[in-house]
């Protein structure tokens, strides 16, 4: 680095070069930086529930005699644990299979009117479980947009998911979901009302890892990766992201896809 530093104030570049060069060098030490933060998020993230496996898993095989119940609490334990590092593995692969697929342009026709309908579907038992109601209103006849299929499922799947994780904490709730023509955009809108988000955490948000309350995603199965495989898919489909929210009273996020 600090060679780099002397080769460039010495050579007589124009100050804007000279600007640009530095400007870069921090984006890309930033860069850096938040690599190796994720690598420590995603090993910490990990090895939580790998510990518990351990444990439960040494206790099982060394005990002599092991109670019926005790067997039967420690196997689901270890089931539950191993689940849970399934999920975050799931959430990383999808990650990193968005980010090496940035360079191709979005493939298929794709009807989003459809794809909200499928994931609301999929989402429906968990809702009705929870006394929480999933409102549609989609606009007829909008054209198909371009753009993969599945990551925009993805898409559409966090953040239903997310309502009904963070916004749907007492039966009677409903969670809207718009999707209209703007422009040349069409407009997805996930909407809930619950506990809203503190202003200062916004910006943050789509980080990886990034939680504003750890405790409560993971009991709700949250890995902490949704929003961030989110604004992916939104970035690779040259989209726009705007998360609004209210404290005490609700989150919107907003997504718009290019209508062509
Ligand atoms: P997680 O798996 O933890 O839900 P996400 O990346 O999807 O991870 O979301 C990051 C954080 O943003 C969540 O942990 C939660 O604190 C907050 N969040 C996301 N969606 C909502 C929502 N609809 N209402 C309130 N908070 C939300």
């Amino acid at each position: 680095g600090v060679e780099r530093s002397w080769e460039v104030a010495l050579t007589p570049l124009p100050d804007a070069l000279l600007l640009v060069r530095l400007v870069d060098r921090s984006a890309r030490r930033a860069a850096e930086k938040a690599q190796i933060d994720f690598v420590a998020n995603a090993s910490h993230e990990l090895r939580t529930p790998l510990a518990a496996v351990i444990g439960f898993s040494e206790t099982l095989a060394d005990e002599g005699e092991v109670p019926e119940a005790i067997r039967r609490r420690f196997g689901k334990q270890i089931h539950e644990q191993a689940n849970r590092m399934m999920v975050i593995i799931r959430d990383l692969m999808s990650l990193s299979r968005i980010e090496a697929d940035r360079f191709r342009g979005p493939r298929d026709r794709v009807s989003l009117a459809s794809v909200v309908r499928e994931s609301a579907q999929a989402v429906q038992a968990l809702a009705v479980q929870r006394g929480c109601e999933i409102a549609l209103d989609l606009e007829a006849g909008l054209p198909s947009v371009r753009g993969d299929t599945a990551q925009l499922r993805q898409l559409v799947d966090n953040l239903l998911g997310n309502a009904l994780r963070y916004g749907c904490r007492a039966p009677g709730e409903r969670i809207e979901v718009t999707l209209q023509a703007a422009g040349s955009w069409q407009k997805l809108i996930v909407r809930d009302h619950g506990d809203g988000i503190p202003a200062e955490h916004i910006p943050r948000l789509t980080e990886r890892f990034y939680r504003v309350d750890a405790a409560r995603s993971r009991d709700g199965g949250g890995t902490g990766l949704g929003l961030a495989i989110v604004a992916q898919v939104v970035e690779r489909h040259r989209g726009l992201l705007e998360i609004r929210s209210v404290l005490g009273q609700g989150s919107e996020f907003e997504v718009r896809l290019p209508q062509t």
